[in-house]
């Protein structure tokens, strides 16, 4: 065992961790000099064999996970079973090529195939290269690209995840995840933190570290250290448990300290989050990201589906607000069945509100489920819109809302153009929700999913907090409640600047209430005021969170 060395990356999910490491395999390339196959039916039944044991594989592991991750690990099962594409590799075995070079050639001809298909079979294109990949490592007897099947408590390390392999992970025995890409608001660190697994993201090397090497994570201040000594883990050991007796000692209504009500709320994906969410001391949810259940349908899902999916959603919540968003298909959540062809740019293009104005078959549906589902179950549905940029727009999605039977309407601020413009826009609607990950995006005009820009989006910019308190300050004009639901509702420090801003819920991953709520509970609202100056007046995103952690207080600050 080699001396204890930390390294810094940035925490995305709370909590700590130690473990060996799992690394994910990346994917596997068929070698230089494979020879051709001894005869072409010995070929054919390598690949035969190499597909099919995929699809088993696949298989096994959807009858394993919940609902959502079973339709993708499904529809990934079915790909491999394709005669076409057996087909495809078996022409490569005749022309003399080797199986490994058989499939991964056949592949790429498909790939190419639904590329220029573009819509949902270019969506395809990732799942069809995993099947690839993963047949050629069973053809080579090598081990398989993706999260490999383990059985002791483990730390998985990877460069990144895709949104498939993190919603499958296996919570008892995965304890943390550690990527070297991903960046604060990649999918990898929200699916992560809405699964309660500490996470650290963007740490250098990471991918280098040796499997089975122990490691101790922790997923607030971004600090992984390799080969932990004891004295390291007593340390972690100490501070868990002071931070579990501290926020375990909050209860009830989020509130500062001289009792100014501030509502925390849950982001949730789907029915396994509701029950999970459901259960936990918080007073609802503040975003409901509807386009996460249909992540892998490929038509549009009914009426009726949707309807069973909202009431088993708003059950758990009873009485509790439940916000749902309307679909925000496109850019980093693309929908098959919600595709308007390929785009130079897709964060820029027809994706949210802006897809529903062209597909309002779409958008009625889901209203008209939501209604009903709202009816049945007696729950304080709000529905919000993704993507709004304008008064106009946010008119248009209030009449909708309306024409649906449902009382409150609101919008994501989440675009520069509806935050500066937040009193005319929230004058349409009943609230507003501050869509940081997004805002800081477009503010910083630097690509969320772009882990190397990870220190332009970061929310504690300046210019993202002057957005943010414009949004704040639009919104008393306009009399309208505005809350926060993009990551940084979940950062206690930063929570406490938004408070001061002016907003009047934070939503965040269940993981992450205990802490914000004890923030909240040892400032008051001027309190929080002052620390929101600070950080406005910083020089840069580092200066500010600086400014705030030394002008809170210790008490709360040691627990950090
Ligand atoms: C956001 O943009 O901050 C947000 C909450 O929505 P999403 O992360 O789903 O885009
Ligand atoms: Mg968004």
């Amino acid at each position: 065992m080699g001396s204890p060395e930390t390294r810094r990356g940035i925490g995305v999910s709370p909590g700590t961790a130690v473990g060996p490491v799992v690394q994910v395999a990346p994917p596997v390339r068929p070698p230089a000099d494979e020879p051709p196959a001894v005869t072409p039916e010995a070929g054919a039944d390598a690949v035969r064999a190499a597909l099919e044991s995929v699809a088993v594989e696949l298989e096994a592991r959807a009858a394993k996970a919940d609902e959502h991750a079973q339709q993708i690990l499904k529809a990934t099962a079915l790909i491999a079973r394709d005669k076409g594409l057996f087909k495809a590799a078996n022409k490569q075995i005749i022309a003399g090529r080797g199986p490994a070079h058989s499939i991964a050639a056949a592949i790429e001809e498909y790939a190419a195939q639904f590329e220029a298909l573009g819509g949902y079979f270019a969506e395809r294109v990732t799942d069809l290269r995993d099947v690839g990949s993963r047949a050629v490592a069973a053809v080579l007897g090598v081990p398989a690209p993706g999260v490999p099947i383990f059985d002791v408590p483990s730390i998985i390390v990877a460069d990144d995840l895709a949104p498939a392999e993190t919603a499958t992970l296996d919570r008892a025995l995965v304890v943390g995840i550690i990527t070297e890409g991903g960046g604060r608001t990649s999918h990898t660190a929200i699916l992560a933190a809405q699964m309660g697994i500490p996470a650290v993201v963007q740490l250098e090397g990471a991918t280098a570290i040796a499997e089975g090497t122990t490691v101790a994570l922790d997923g607030d201040s971004g600090a992984v250290t390799i080969n932990p000594d004891e004295e390291l883990l007593a340390q972690q050991q100490v501070r868990r448990e002071r931070r579990a007796q501290a926020f375990g000692s909050a209860h009830g209504p989020g509130a500062t300290a001289d009792g100014h009500p501030v509502a925390l709320l849950a982001n949730i994906g789907g029915v396994d989050d509701a029950e999970r969410a459901g259960a936990q001391d918080l007073e609802g949810v503040g975003l409901f990201r509807t386009e996460f259940v249909f992540l892998s349908a490929d038509r549009a899902p009914t009426v009726e589906e949707q309807t069973d999916i909202y009431r088993r959603v708003f059950a758990p919540f009873g009485s509790r607000r439940v916000v749902v968003r309307t679909l925000d298909a496109g850019a980093d959540k693309p929908l098959a069945f919600a595709d308007l062809g390929p785009e130079e740019n897709p964060a820029l293009g027809r994706r949210g509100l802006r897809l529903s104005a062209e597909r309002p078959d779409l958008l009625d549906a889901q209203l008209e489920a939501l209604g009903i589902a709202a009816r049945e179950t007696g729950a304080d549905v709000r529905v919000m819109a993704p993507m709004v940029a304008t008064a106009e727009e946010a008119a248009w999605f209030t009449r909708r809302v309306r024409e649906n039977g449902l009382p409150k309407a609101g919008v994501m601020i989440e675009v520069p153009a509806a935050a500066l413009r937040s009193a005319h826009v929230l004058a349409e609607v009943d609230f507003g929700s501050l869509g940081t990950n997004d805002l800081a995006q477009y503010t910083m005009a630097a690509d969320r999913m772009q882990g190397e820009l990870s220190d332009l989006l970061d929310p504690w910019q300046p210019a993202v907090l002057d957005v943010v308190a414009a949004a704040c300050h639009g919104a008393q004009h306009a009399g309208r409640p505005v809350g926060v639901c993009g990551e940084s509702a979940g950062d206690p420090l930063l929570a406490l600047v938004l408070v001061g801003l002016g907003i009047s819920s934070l939503s965040m991953a269940p993981s992450k209430v205990p802490a914000v709520r004890v923030a909240l509970s040892m400032h008051t609202l001027a309190q929080c005021q002052g620390l929101a100056a600070l950080a406005r007046d910083a020089w840069d995103a580092g200066q500010a969170l600086e400014a705030v952690r030394t002008n809170a207080r210790a008490e709360f600050t040691a627990l950090l």
